[in-house]
């Protein structure tokens, strides 16, 4: 077969979990949460199922459920989105990033990613003839090095990528970035595609600096987002895209032929829930306080933790424990002490020399202390 993604394999969240899977381990690993989602929503769904709502939604989305965005977007990030023609329900966020870049790659272009990286932006854009350019994070605070971003800038570069709450580094965009992020575009003309599934889970009171709060630079962005993280329920692969008319007329040409439309009752049951603020309000501060024990559970182990400023996780070095790589202590530590983590390395291309690993706190109190109590043998 000759493979358009000659260097892909299976990734580490699908290998991590069947390991966990494997040696019962506690899964701290792939980043989803262990506690129950909010039973009114599955009852708004189930009630969306039993009124009838089973056939195909239209093709942009339920138009509630867009006019519901569009009015919590405003009430958010001051921003006036056309609901008809600036959102899109897309099966996931990982599905409206790949179809942003569908959108607007075509060969030989080039577009800047940010290392560590979310693993399904380079193949994505790969997969469509176009070249990532890498560009590290600085160490060890993970903020963004302008210098080396500008640095991979070439007339081929078409997009940057941004995430922010940063995944895996709980990094987040600070007013700064926004500001060089600001002069980059005015120099070089670039479409920027923004990674914003984890807009609520911002802590210590910071600002979520929405690509949708800067009109400048929302014009050459496509926002996406992420029910699944909302919600707590990744599984239901439910999330959107929020991009100017003329972008948006164009994602819909190519989202239009791959999946068409997305899981009708959930859009429904969406809708409603969504007049409940305190539901994502409270988010940022319902994880925060988990991020906090998780910290103070860790005290007891020889893991040193960086700081996560958002995001459902926290990376730790582990120099006082091993020298080991840090995917061969991670596949280790589930095996032989039964919890399962992510190493940070699987997010760089060339892999990385950085002992990291990350932990996923989105999960049970009970469960981050059985974790932490297993840790704590090392
Ligand atoms: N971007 C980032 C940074 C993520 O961590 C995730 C998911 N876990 C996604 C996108 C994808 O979200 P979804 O499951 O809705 O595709
Ligand atoms: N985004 C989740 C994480 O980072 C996992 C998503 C996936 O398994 N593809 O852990």
């Amino acid at each position: 077969f000759h493979s358009k993604l000659p260097n892909v394999g299976t990734t580490i969240f699908t290998e991590m979990s069947a390991l966990a899977a494997e040696h019962n381990a506690v899964n701290l690993g792939q980043g989803f949460p262990d506690f129950p989602m909010s039973e009114q929503l599955i009852d708004a769904v189930s009630r969306a199922m039993r009124s009838n709502c089973n056939q195909y939604a239209p093709m942009p989305g339920w138009m509630p459920l867009r006019e519901a965005l569009s009015e919590k977007i405003n009430r958010l990030y001051g921003a006036s989105i056309n609901p008809d023609t600036e959102i899109t329900v897309t099966p996931g966020g990982t599905y409206a990033i790949y179809t942003a870049l569908t959108t607007i790659l075509r060969p030989g272009d080039e577009v800047i990613v940010l290392e560590p990286a979310y693993d399904s932006y380079v193949p994505n854009i790969e997969v469509n003839g176009a070249k990532a350019v890498l560009v590290p994070l600085n160490t060890p605070d993970f903020s963004i090095n302008w210098d080396a971003v500008r640095r991979g800038v070439t007339e081929k570069t078409r997009a940057i990528i941004l995430n922010s709450p940063h995944n895996p580094t709980g990094s987040i965009l600070t007013e700064q970035d926004i500001s060089s992020l600001r002069s980059l575009v005015a120099d070089h003309d670039m479409y920027i595609i923004s990674d914003e599934v984890y807009e609520h889970l911002v802590f210590d009171g910071m600002l979520h600096h929405s690509m949708l709060r800067y009109p400048d630079l929302f014009q050459r962005s496509f926002v996406c987002f992420s029910f699944g993280k909302v919600y707590h329920c990744t599984g239901w692969k439910l999330g959107y895209c929020v991009a100017p008319e003329a972008f948006t007329r164009e994602f819909r040409k190519v989202h239009q032929f791959n999946c068409f439309s997305c899981h009708t009752p959930s859009q429904v049951g969406i809708t409603e829930f969504l007049r409940d603020e305190e539901a994502y309000l409270g988010l940022g501060t319902f994880l925060q306080k988990k991020r906090d024990h998780f910290i103070q559970l860790m005290h007891s182990t020889r893991f040193s933790l960086l700081s996560s400023q958002g995001s459902y996780f926290i990376c730790a070095a582990y120099d006082r424990i091993t020298d080991e790589s840090d995917t061969a202590f991670a596949r280790r530590l589930t095996r032989e002490y039964g919890v399962a983590t992510i190493p940070v390395s699987a997010f760089y291309q060339e892999g990385s020399r950085n002992r990291i690993l990350r932990f996923c706190f989105a999960k049970k109190e009970e469960t981050l202390e059985a974790a932490v109590e297993r840790l704590s043998r090392l």
